[in-house]
């Protein structure tokens, strides 16, 4: 498919709304007055700016599959949200709208952060203006709205227990059983990276130690802890135990609100290691079953079944945990709309404290997707997440955080579920970018986040464990910028 951009530099805005309706097709851009690449390809898709006497107007012509369609939209500055690049996309949205028959649930949101934006209209322009830009600006569909509404108001209580010196710490285990064929993460077989652990975990320790030093120099406050991966639970008992022991010799556990390790695969638990994470002061770990079908659990590459997933969890609650999450994701190849309903009873019957719904994403690095075979249920999907809303709504359960992936199913969103006074401070804060998260191991990211202010700086860990290992001493070189971070945006909030 060829993408013509004429008058406007908005290539990212014009791929992201083609990609909402064509997620998988091979996109080319073409220059404004260049040669065409591919004369022979018939498809593409013209998103051009005009400038008239009464302003600029936007129009979208496409012709693909053998239909065509157009649209115009003016920009038009007393709808805040309908101007320069959403302009385009909304001239894009009606005439791929029109072509091809799909409505998008999310509009011209490509954004991750639907509530992140929500919570800023609100704050600026009040709920109902707010509800009223998202439906008419954006075009989001009033379910979805209502979805961001709920969340950002949900933000709310956790988001003001965070302070101008407050952070979080992720902790990076990139190793698992096998690999899921949806996933797309940068994580190493256990097995076969079992020569690079020992030298893994000592070096993870002495970085931990390192990030402490950090904390205590700057003066920050740690708020949450969340070890995730991968599957931190692939390690042995012995490894998580040295370093559930490094974080509590070295960071201000008793004051942590929250403790979280995922312990994802259930096939990687054993009372042996939900011991140590008790020993360890964690307070909330993850047992996700993605689906209740042992079918599609055989056909996703996972190697235990739906009674291992409830066997586990019962084992966790057996050992004293009262803070579990379970994922659940919609849209698995083989899943149906009767069979994901049956996972989201059988989650809801079990009754852990939180539950997330995802939507498969069709990632390029995925086996699912490069292996060329069927990938996923496209068509089921939003009947699938439409059920899981109304389920969980039903049984108490309230949407505390979300977030969307690029070339998710349906182009829908991932939302976490909670029980009254169980939503997980720790994924509030990483995905409305409340406050630094100090991260360490391989393919970690640190964000840094401005005390007071909106600005964010990354500075990112190596993403292999051979890197992390062989070149462990660059990063704390890298780790120096944190100070400077702190010395420039907002020293008069710590100590440092
Ligand atoms: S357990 Fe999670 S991180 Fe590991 S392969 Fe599966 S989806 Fe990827």
């Amino acid at each position: 498919m060829i993408l013509f951009l004429r008058g406007h530099t908005y290539k990212y805005e014009s791929e992201k709304v083609c990609r909402i309706f064509f997620p998988t097709a091979k996109i080319v851009f073409a220059a404004e007055d260049g040669p065409i690449p591919d004369p022979a390809d018939p498809d593409r898709v013209t998103a051009e700016k005009t400038v008239t006497a009464d302003g600029a107007v936007y129009t979208c012509t496409a012709r693909v599959g053998g239909k065509t369609a157009s649209a115009s939209v003016r920009e038009d500055p007393a709808k805040a949200e309908l101007i320069e690049e959403n302009a385009l996309a909304a001239a894009m949205l009606q005439a791929l709208e029109e072509l091809t028959g799909i409505i998008p649930p999310w509009g011209i949101l490509t954004g991750v952060r639907p509530s992140k934006l929500m919570r800023k209209l609100i704050a600026e322009r009040g709920e109902e203006n707010a509800v009223r830009s998202f439906q008419t600006e954006l075009q989001v569909r009033p379910a979805k709205t209502e979805l961001a509404r709920r969340v950002a108001l949900a933000e709310n209580d956790a988001i003001a227990l965070s302070a101008p010196e407050s952070c979080s710490l992720y902790v990076s285990i990139p190793f698992c059983p096998t690999r899921c064929s949806y996933c797309s993460f940068v994580s190493h077989s256990i097995a076969q990276a079992k020569k690079l652990i020992p030298d893994y975990v000592r070096l993870l320790c002495e970085e931990l130690q390192q990030t402490a030093g950090i904390i205590k120099d700057l003066g920050l406050r740690l708020e949450t802890v969340y070890f995730g991966g991968g599957t931190p639970t692939s390690l042995s008992a012995k490894d998580l135990a040295t370093l559930l022991d490094t974080v509590n010799a070295y960071f201000d556990i008793p004051h942590v609100r929250e403790f979280t390790v995922e312990a994802g695969r259930p096939d990687t638990v054993d009372a042996e290691k939900l011991r140590v994470l008790k020993a360890g002061n964690v307070g909330r770990i993850s047992i996700n079953p993605q689906t209740f079908s042992d079918e599609v659990l055989n056909s996703i590459g996972r190697r235990h079944t739906a009674a291992d997933t409830e066997e586990k969890y019962l084992l966790a609650r057996s050992l004293g945990f009262d803070n579990i999450n379970m994922d659940l994701i919609a849209g698995l190849t083989g899943d149906t709309p009767k069979g994901f309903a049956a996972t989201v009873e059988k989650a809801i019957s079990l009754a852990p404290e939180n539950i997330t719904v995802h939507t498969l994403a069709l990632k390029r690095a995925a086996t699912l997707v490069t292996g060329g075979g069927a990938a996923g249920n496209a068509d089921h999907t939003p009947q699938m997440v439409e059920y899981a809303n109304f389920a969980l709504d039903k049984a108490g359960y309230a949407p505390y955080y979300m977030y969307r992936q690029s070339k998710s199913l349906g182009n829908l969103e991932n939302v976490g579920w909670a029980k009254p006074g169980k939503a997980c401070l720790y994924n509030i804060y990483m995905m409305e970018e409340t406050h630094t998260v100090l991260a360490c191991g391989a393919g970690a990211v640190i964000k840094l986040k401005q005390p007071c202010g909106p600005l964010i700086e990354r500075i990112y860990n190596f993403k292999y464990p051979y890197e992390y290992i062989s070149r462990f001493s660059e990063l704390t070189e890298r780790k120096k910028r944190i100070g400077e971070f702190y010395l420039q945006n907002g020293k008069e909030h710590t100590n440092g």
